[in-house]
């Protein structure tokens, strides 16, 4: 399965993932971006957000 992952060296904290994508990226308690969980991801949203990602680091990785 593939899951999304972000490159937190290049975040810039857009905030363009999370605005395009709340249900997979999430601002931690830290204040980083991180990847929720997800058993399903939504795809086409995650590549809107790959598209858009103003630092050029969320990609996708494969798992499992
Ligand atoms: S869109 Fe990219 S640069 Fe912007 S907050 Fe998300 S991961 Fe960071």
């Amino acid at each position: 399965m593939k899951t999304p992952e972000v490159d937190l060296s290049d975040c810039n904290m857009c905030g363009i993932c999370f605005d395009l994508c709340p249900t997979t990226f999430q601002l931690n308690e830290s204040g980083y971006i991180e990847v929720v969980h997800l058993d399903d991801y939504p795809e086409k949203d995650i590549d809107e957000a790959i598209k858009n990602c103003r630092g050029d680091c969320i990609y996708w990785a494969e798992s499992g």
